[in-house]
């Protein structure tokens, strides 16, 4: 049977439930984040078969809040503060936990302290277990897969996990009240600067002063401030956690990507668009019966149609035989990659996806954040620590100099010239450069996709990568890339001065 989408069909009335869903997008009309414009595309026509159409099910599961005493800042006091955090995501407990350790006076404000994160993280288990978080792993897969057609399927030998997003945010939220972090449940509206102090005031009408103001409000974030085109490209994926009848994947094996397209035989409208601007899907099997699947657009400029993501995810899953018989949880996946980094220095100071940690190339940022929070904590500390008092610009300018110093900066060049070039591949493409990246040794491949090459063993890499490389492959970096390569010399040029 076929079914015809538009705009004012049921299918698509449907599905548009699932954008009002228990996850909340990063698309409201309240968002200081605007919203990037789809690339258009034509009415499409997908078929509806005997297995039906997962995007029907209305997710199941409320998230159940976290059962934690925590200790909430009397408003009445105006209790002296040092450092104020916005927002209880990974970034922000991380950081809070780890400045208050050193007896920095810290509050962390958030709307909801407790309740679960929206989002399901993956990460490679080697960037958890380096900083003692193994134990917050779920379930892990000793090996990852990629199809990169339907002929060439490669397995890399790196164990991958799915984070245990309670038991972290226990595990976080515990070294915060163990180590004195005050909490407020607000949001805040507005910060405002004095030469030594900064004050933000919330919805509630409560005003908290601080000397440092630390933004990890996530993407969406209006705080912080940029000097340059914010140019990201987008990563945009839709994933469920989806008990089904039956699925064809290793059950020792996470799917990191699948490049196949075959499913789109039948579809020549999404099969036009997907040779353009390639997804993949990832797929993480926890039992035979129970899958996390998420249809992904790895990066997009304009990004890629949220609607467009599922009608091949819906191909997808049919042309597997996977029937999905309950969404237990759907997540919207919007994640601006590269880009300019704000302005450095400046009196808000960023973590997380305020402050440009994301992997420009892959979108990844949680184990990266983990292992940066610290590093930022001890310059803070430094400043505002029981034996220095630095304040004001001073303050500011070594705290953000802590986070992003020149040689992570130059660093991250290098990724956004990746994000550049993954921008400019089609399927073909995309098939070449994985192909070929995955074969390199994987000192390289880990160490990139984990943001810890030195910009010389990047240099090696880019050489490793060509002669890998098939002559697909060389013929897109010499005719793609010089643009990209030139913006990023001049980039690295600029950052180095
Ligand atoms: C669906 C999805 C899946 C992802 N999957 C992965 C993955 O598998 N692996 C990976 O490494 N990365 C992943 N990422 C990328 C990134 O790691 C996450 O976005 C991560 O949650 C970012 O952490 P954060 O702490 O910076 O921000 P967030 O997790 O967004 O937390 C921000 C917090 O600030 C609060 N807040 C917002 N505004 C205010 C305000 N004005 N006042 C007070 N509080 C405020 C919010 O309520 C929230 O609690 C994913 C992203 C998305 C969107």
């Amino acid at each position: 049977m076929e079914a015809l989408i538009t705009p004012s069909s049921p299918s698509l009335s449907l599905s548009k439930k699932l954008y009002s869903s228990s996850f909340s997008p990063l698309t409201t009309s309240t968002s200081p984040f605007l919203f990037p414009k789809p690339h258009k595309y034509l009415t499409q026509r997908v078929h509806t078969s005997k297995f039906g159409n997962f995007l029907d099910l209305i997710p199941e599961n409320k998230q159940t809040p976290i059962k934690l005493d925590i200790n909430w800042l009397d408003p009445s006091t105006k209790a002296r503060l040092d450092v104020i955090v916005i927002g209880a995501g990974p970034a922000g407990l991380c950081l809070a936990e780890r400045v208050a350790r050193h007896g920095v006076r810290v509050c962390c404000i958030d709307p909801d302290p407790l309740s679960m994160w929206p989002n399901h993280y993956g990460a490679w288990v080697d960037e958890l277990s380096c900083l003692g978080l193994d134990s917050c792993f779920d379930k892990t897969w000793p090996m990852a897969s990629v199809h990169v057609d339907d002929y060439k399927t490669k397995y890399l030998d790196r164990p991958y996990g799915r984070i245990n997003r309670k038991m972290l945010k226990m595990k976080l939220i515990g070294g915060c009240v163990s180590n004195g972090v005050k909490f407020h449940k607000g949001k805040v509206w507005k910060i405002n600067h004095q030469e030594f102090e900064s004050s933000v005031v919330c919805d509630d009408g409560n005003e908290f002063k601080a000397s440092l103001i630390v933004d990890a409000s996530g993407f969406a974030s209006s705080f912080v401030e940029y000097d340059k085109p914010r140019n990201h490209g987008y990563q945009i994926a839709h994933g469920i956690l989806a008990e089904v009848e039956n699925h064809p994947f290793d059950l020792d094996k996470m799917l990191l990507m699948d490049w196949r397209d075959s499913h789109l035989g039948n579809e020549p409208d999404l099969r036009v668009q997907n040779s353009r601007i390639p997804t993949f899907l990832y797929a993480m099997p926890f039992d035979s019966n129970l899958v996390f699947l998420e249809e992904t657009s790895l990066v997009s400029r304009p990004v890629l149609s949220y609607k467009e993501i599922k009608l091949r995810m819906v191909a997808r899953l049919r042309h597997m035989g996977i029937k999905v018989k309950r969404v237990i949880e759907s997540e919207k996946c919007l994640i601006p990659m590269g880009g300019p980094l704000p302005v450095i220095p400046q009196p808000v100071m960023g973590i997380g996806g305020t402050a440009g940690l994301a992997h420009p190339s892959t979108g990844y940022m949680v184990a990266r954040t983990l292992a940066l929070a610290p590093i930022l904590a001890d310059s803070i500390v430094e400043c505002l620590g029981s034996t220095r008092m630095i304040r004001g610009q001073p303050l500011y300018h070594r705290v953000w100099n802590g986070l992003w110093p020149i040689e992570r900066r130059l660093t991250r060049e290098y990724y956004r010239f990746g994000m550049e070039t993954l921008l400019k591949l089609d399927l073909k493409g995309t098939r070449s450069f994985f192909d070929a990246f995955f074969d390199l040794n994987p000192e390289y491949w880990h160490g990139f996709l984990s943001s810890r090459l030195s910009l010389m063993e990047l240099a090696m890499l880019s050489l490793s990568l060509f002669g890998h490389s098939s002559n697909l492959s060389r013929f897109d970096i010499v005719t793609k890339c010089p643009v990209p390569l030139a913006k990023m010399m001049g980039n690295l040029v600029v950052e180095s001065i």
